[in-house]
């Protein structure tokens, strides 16, 4: 029988580079990177305290991946920790904001619609663009609106 062992060989083939790809990536040691808070390593959880017996240590989180600030910290107390150490820093590097930022009419556009409740049923209608400086209304497709690059430039 040729045809159908050659398929079934094909889809092995493609299984195990998926698993191969995606779940020792996971746990790769490499991959692996420490929480960003600079006090990470003073807070006292069983996970935080490692080696052996008469050598144990607090030490900063390690892992594969991270929840807060753009995954470099293991807790929010963390991301504030680093911010109260570092935000001055870091906000005169990259540039002090020292006069408003301003958003004109031209960009003052959001999308709109209202809805009701119909027996349970939840139901959109009344779709607009509105400017939330002038109060400008245009009526746009329930298609349009749920077209994030539907922009009011193209209405
Ligand atoms: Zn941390």
């Amino acid at each position: 029988m040729g045809p159908p062992k050659k398929s079934k060989k094909v889809f092995l083939f493609l299984d195990i580079s998926k698993s191969m790809t995606i779940i020792p990536e996971y746990n790769r040691k490499e991959n692996m990177k420490y929480c960003q808070g600079p006090k990470c390593h003073t807070y006292f959880t069983k996970d935080r305290l490692r080696g052996p017996k008469g050598n144990k240590v607090y030490q900063t989180r390690r892992r594969t991946s991270f929840y807060y600030g753009n995954g470099n910290f293991c807790s929010l107390n963390c991301q504030n920790d680093w911010f109260n150490q570092f935000g001055d820093q870091a906000i005169d590097h990259f540039g002090r904001t020292t006069q408003p930022i301003q958003l004109t009419e031209d960009n003052a556009w959001v999308k709109y619609y209202d809805y009701d409740w119909n027996g349970g049923d939840y139901r959109r209608h009344n779709f607009k663009f509105i400017n939330k400086i002038t109060n400008e209304e245009r009526n746009i497709t329930e298609q349009q609106y749920d077209d994030r690059n539907y922009t009011i430039n193209a209405v």
